[in-house]
């Protein structure tokens, strides 16, 4: 083999190994960027979805899909998306509106709402409360009145 057929086989050779390096640092560049924007973006991710009741943390629906490094136009390989508007066990609660995981919601309302749910009894017995409260409010006005006459 002549020394020149060598030499134009070691050059490309070389070339292409240094092509290959510089692809990779732009994957790896690429992949800690999207980690980086992950914790950020989960930040508040979980301050909306977390469980208002036992503040469980949510976890975003993960879906993988290829990327390409910058300046490349073929899928150099795949990376994990986080689809931030969809957390997979997570119910919004009808009455106050905030999230909660699946152990602490019923018929679309929060345990901690349906704690403060006024319950036939419950409700009257704190509306008979109220009255006696005005009533003896009134009374002691008049007997204060009466007094001052
Ligand atoms: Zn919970
Ligand atoms: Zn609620």
């Amino acid at each position: 083999m002549s020394d020149w057929r060598k030499s134009a086989r070691d050059y490309v050779a070389k070339q292409q190994e240094s092509q290959k390096r510089q692809q990779e640092d732009r994957w790896r560049r690429k992949q800690q960027e999207y980690k980086k924007e992950y914790t950020k973006e989960l930040v508040g991710f979980r301050r909306k979805y977390d469980c208002c009741v036992c503040g469980e943390p949510a976890e975003p629906d993960v879906v993988t899909k290829p990327i390409a490094a910058d300046g490349d136009y073929a899928p150099s390989g795949e990376v994990e998306v986080a689809i931030w508007t969809s957390p997979h066990d997570r119910r919004q609660c009808t009455v106050c509106g905030k999230w909660a995981c699946e152990k602490h919601i019923e018929a679309g309302i929060c345990k901690k709402c349906a704690l403060d749910l006024p319950t036939g009894g419950a409700a009257n017995f704190h509306l008979s409360i109220r009255y006696v409260l005005l009533f003896w409010a009134l009374a002691f006005l008049l007997i204060f009145f009466l007094l001052l006459v």
